[in-house]
């Protein structure tokens, strides 16, 4: 059913505004690939007029900057107190607009709201240090909010990239300007809804959805954004970087993609890594950055470990994601799914075996049967680029000796994993392995409370855990002049 639609303005201001140039884009559902609405296009005119909000917000008499840090964890607290109060219908809206299952929109929900209040409660934490310097001075630093920020989301997980980038902007103090995600729009501008109902002034959170050539790019360019903050694709990241080196310089965080291998060693048990393998790979229509892409099985275990991973993908229960007993709904849009296929068929002309799936299933909606390739190589394209789709690609590994070398052939770092029962080959993998993301006998990882970015071309910077806040602040050094002697 289709769920209610409230919002579809461009939110400015604790305002409800039309684009100034007055256009609209559409936004699909990817169960039928039909529209749900129309929603307001921003482009330059009206990130120029959010960021004048942001940074009037920001002023340092503005009520915000005038407020106690244990009201900003208080104000941040009623936040997630009115995603949990409302949080059914935001599942259900999440599933609509994006095709993830109704059971993991409520999952990442839930977990968004316990990292909300972890990080709320780091507000009133944010503390400098005093400095034994040389000479007769007495220093001390001050760590103080980067100024506006502009926060620019993926559609992959629209809710939990919301929530994650402007609580920790927020706990540090700063104002934000949101560009969702084209495809994803619809959530965002129901939580702007609640962060005004929760009483955060108006101007600290804007959000404006648009394309990201306009939209994004003009706040990527604007000389009064500090700072970027964005999850995507590795060619618009370093877009983003380019944008803050030809303006000015502001600062970039970037959560990129990745090719996340996970290595499975003779001496694990096999259905254990199989279940988790398939999870790793699969969940989310296999659109999850940190999806466990490149699988290693060791050479003794291989042929059984390949028979259990088809038997496991075959029981995935494809469908709608309305429905609670499916696994996977479809991918977020044709030109996804349609990419998917292509690199099934990439895969299968440069030799891949295909055991299972890997067919578009029915014309409406953009569903893809969970695909299983085999003996992959570490050439081949379907071991080298972010599919983001459901496809497991096994390659077999010999020795030990490969593992680190094969794991670490890639430009991406963001997440690894191994299973073994052999303690030292689980440390030198965890010390040695290029990503910023380690599981071993688990896959995969994220806890809120630790840090979650990745190494190489996965991107700069961490989000969660208790540095997050550290990437929207600026240190500033005091120093004051004090004689020695009294
Ligand atoms: P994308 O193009 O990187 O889009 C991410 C966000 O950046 C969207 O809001 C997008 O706006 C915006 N954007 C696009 N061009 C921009 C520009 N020049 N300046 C500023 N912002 C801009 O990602 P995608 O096309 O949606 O997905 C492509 C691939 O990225 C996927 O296949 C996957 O490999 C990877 N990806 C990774 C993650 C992750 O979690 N790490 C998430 C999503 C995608 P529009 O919505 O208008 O494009
Ligand atoms: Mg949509």
């Amino acid at each position: 059913m289709k769920p209610d639609i409230k919002y579809t303005k461009l939110f400015i201001n604790n305002e409800w505004v039309d684009a100034r140039s007055g256009k609209t884009f559409v936004t699909l559902t990817p169960h039928e690939g039909t529209v749900i609405t129309r929603v307001a296009e921003g482009d330059k005119a009206d990130i120029d007029l959010a960021v004048s909000a942001a940074k009037a917000a920001f002023h340092r008499n503005s009520e915000w900057r005038l407020l106690d840090a244990s009201q900003r964890c208080r104000l941040l607290n009623k936040f997630a107190d009115l995603i949990q109060r409302d949080a059914k219908y935001l599942a259900e809206l999440e599933s609509y607009d994006n095709g993830m299952n109704i059971n993991k929109a409520s999952e990442y929900i839930d977990s968004r709201i316990k990292f909300m209040r972890y990080c709320a409660s780091l507000a009133d934490k944010i503390q400098g240090d005093t400095i034994p310097a040389d000479g007769d001075v007495f220093t001390y630093t001050l760590k103080q909010p980067t100024g506006v920020c502009g926060l620019i989301l993926p559609w992959n997980s629209p809710i939990s990239n919301f929530v994650t980038k402007v609580t920790t902007a927020l706990a540090a103090g700063c104002t934000v300007v949101v560009k969702p995600a084209e495809q994803t729009p619809l959530t965002a501008l129901v939580l702007a809804e609640l962060v005004k109902e929760a009483g955060i002034p108006a101007g600290v959170v804007n959000v404006v959805p648009g394309m990201g050539s306009a939209a994004g790019s003009s706040l990527t360019h604007h000389p009064d954004v500090a700072m970027i903050s964005f999850t995507g694709s590795v060619e618009v990241g370093k877009l983003i970087q380019k944008a803050a080196g030809e303006t000015n310089l502001k600062r970039v965080t970037l959560e990129l993609g990745g090719k996340s291998p996970l290595i499975i060693m003779n001496d694990a048990d096999v259905n254990t890594a199989v279940r988790y393998a398939a999870n790793g790979v699969f969940a989310n229509q296999g659109q999850v950055c940190i999806a466990a892409s490149r699988l290693f099985v060791q050479s003794s275990i291989y042929d059984e470990f390949v028979k259990k991973a088809v038997e496991e993908a075959k029981k995935i229960k494809v469908g709608n994601p309305a429905d609670p007993t499916n696994h996977q709904g479809p991918q977020v849009s044709e030109a996804m799914m349609k990419k998917v296929l292509g690199y099934i068929e990439t895969g299968k002309k440069e030799g891949a075996k295909l055991l299972t799936g890997g067919k578009r299933i029915g014309t409406e909606g953009y569903y893809i049967e969970p695909a299983v390739f085999a003996d992959v190589t570490d050439d081949m394209t379907i071991a080298k680029e972010e599919i983001f789709g459901p496809v497991q690609s096994i390659l077999k590994l010999d020795t030990l000796e490969e593992v680190l070398g094969r794991a670490n052939n890639t430009s991406y770092g963001l997440s690894a994993g191994i299973f073994t029962n052999n303690i030292n080959i689980a440390l030198q993998f965890a010390k040695h392995v290029e990503a910023g993301i380690v599981c071993v006998n688990t896959y995969p990882a994220g806890a809120y409370q630790a840090p979650f970015g990745g190494f190489k071309d996965s991107g700069i910077g961490r989000e969660r855990g208790m540095e997050c806040v550290n990437e929207f602040l600026e240190i500033k050094s005091v120093s004051i002049a004090q004689p020695k002697k009294f």
